[in-house]
């Protein structure tokens, strides 16, 4: 292992990063060492992108210092740097369809000149960081031919191909279903207690944080509001401030971690007719791939519905600041009975149901699964884009859901315009807009 070990990996001291007038991170001190895995958790928006990018030397902080082993951020070259701290960002996906091996390969640069040869030592670090994600098999295929899971760790691979003491990741789960999630956050977990090193991973789900992480550093608004053993951190106290959710607080009784648990939905049955607002329309979704339907739809003011999803996960927080109905499950839990009954009383209760382009794994694949029966009755719209071949993460069996779907009738749409249209079409007159979801009046 490269570096120093003596005192901490990383260290900030008052840290303020600003965009413009925007305070990002205010005030952040934050000292991590070596063999720690830090989750840096909290809301979209609080800072944790920020915090990460401003430690790889992106950003410059308007106030404090950050240190990497020792030195300041800023006496470093870019060598120095990627000798010391491998990065995995949240939107990197490989662009060209290079072999596995020679992508993980890439990972070696900041150890030679730029027109030296590899040494038996990178090919010896590629070998065993591929074994150690699970891709020794897959050397020589494209990236570009792995599934989603598979391309999450060959990023992983190229970052631990750095052999640096400490690691930052930014949502390295977002896209995934949850058993990927868990199985990635696994090996960077015993990575990091088997070779000592530091983690900083950036995890909005809390839950995933309590799991993986020896300590959670929670941000709100750019400043750190707890920090902590993950046992000493969560509480339905924090949950409901930092992130506006109610929620139980239970411990697993297997791993002794605190676990949160959705409160009971209450279901909103159909209103009146007379409702002056258009639907209710219910949204089918998952990690993300529902949020900007919702937004466009309650911007479009119709009356939202959303199903089954996850406690903390992106879309139920985007369901939460919109005070829909949501079905709920616990985190990490495959979609049980409970949820599912609750998700049919809103798919019962919808006059359509629109189907995000979310991953589909074993856990979730019931989303899918359950709207069939809904197909005949309820007009059903599919976001087709990223086709279903590329999110389904249970063999084939999301595929076949969705091509049950489409034979029962549902409709294939490429993005807003297509699913705007569609609905437009099936409710008579627009959509009167509901006066308090509504800022900037319609144009
Ligand atoms: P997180 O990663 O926790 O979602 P970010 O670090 O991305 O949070 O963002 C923190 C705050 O800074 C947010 O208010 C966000 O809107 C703002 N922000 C992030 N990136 C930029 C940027 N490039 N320009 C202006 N504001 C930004
Ligand atoms: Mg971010």
């Amino acid at each position: 292992m490269k570096g120093g070990t003596a005192g901490p990996c990383l260290r900030l001291q008052s840290v303020s990063v600003h965009y413009g007038e925007r305070v990002a991170v205010n005030d952040l001190s934050l000292s991590v060492d070596p063999g720690e895995f830090v989750a840096l958790t909290g809301p979209n928006g609080s800072g944790k992108t920020t915090v990460l990018r401003a430690v790889l030397g992106f950003h410059d902080p308007a106030q404090g210092s950050i240190e990497l082993f020792g030195r300041p951020t800023a006496d470093l070259s870019a060598r120095e740097r990627a000798l010391k701290v491998a990065w995995v960002p949240q939107t990197e996906s490989p662009r060209d369809n290079v072999r596995l091996y020679d992508y993980v390969l890439y990972g070696r640069f900041p150890f030679h000149g730029p027109l030296d040869a590899e040494t038996q030592e990178d090919h010896a670090v590629v070998r065993r960081v591929l074994k150690e994600v699970g891709l020794a098999d897959r050397s020589e295929d494209g990236v570009l031919s792995l599934s989603g899971g598979e391309r999450q760790r060959a990023i992983l691979a190229r970052a631990l191909a750095q052999s640096t003491p400490l690691l930052l990741l930014d949502e390295p789960t977002t896209h995934l279903d949850i058993g990927h999630q868990l199985d990635l956050l696994d090996r960077v977990r015993s990575l990091s207690r088997t070779r000592r090193v530091a983690v900083v991973a950036a995890l909005h789900d809390l839950n995933l944080a309590a799991r993986f992480a020896d300590r959670i550093v929670v941000l709100s608004h750019g400043r750190r509001v707890a920090d902590g053993t993950p046992s000493g951190v969560l509480s339905e106290e924090l949950l409901a401030r930092v992130w506006g959710v109610v929620a139980d607080l239970e411990l697993d009784r297997r791993t002794g971690l605190p676990y949160l648990v959705p409160r009971e939905l209450s279901v909103d049955r159909p209103r009146s007719p007379t409702s002056p607002f258009v639907g209710p329309v219910h949204v089918v979704g998952g990690g993300g791939a529902a949020t900007p339907i919702l937004r466009a739809l309650a911007d479009e003011g119709y009356r939202l519905t959303a199903g089954v999803l996850h406690l903390l996960d992106s879309d139920q927080e985007t369901a939460a600041s919109l005070a829909l109905p949501t079905a709920l499950e616990s985190p990490f839990a495959p979609i049980g009975p409970k949820a599912r009954s609750q998700n049919r009383l809103l798919l019962e209760a919808a006059r359509a149901i629109v189907v995000a382009p979310f991953a589909v794994g074993p856990s979730n694949l019931a989303n899918l699964e359950d709207v069939r029966p809904f197909v005949p009755r309820v007009p059903t719209f599919l976001f087709r884009t990223p086709p279903i071949q590329e999110r389904d993460f249970c063999d084939g069996r999301g595929e076949v859901a969705w091509r049950d779907l489409v034979a029962a009738g549902a409709t294939e749409v490429d993005g807003f315009d297509g699913m705007s249209e569609g609905l437009g079409r099936l409710f008579s007159s627009p959509p009167a807009t509901p006066p308090a979801a509504r800022v900037a009046p319609a144009s």
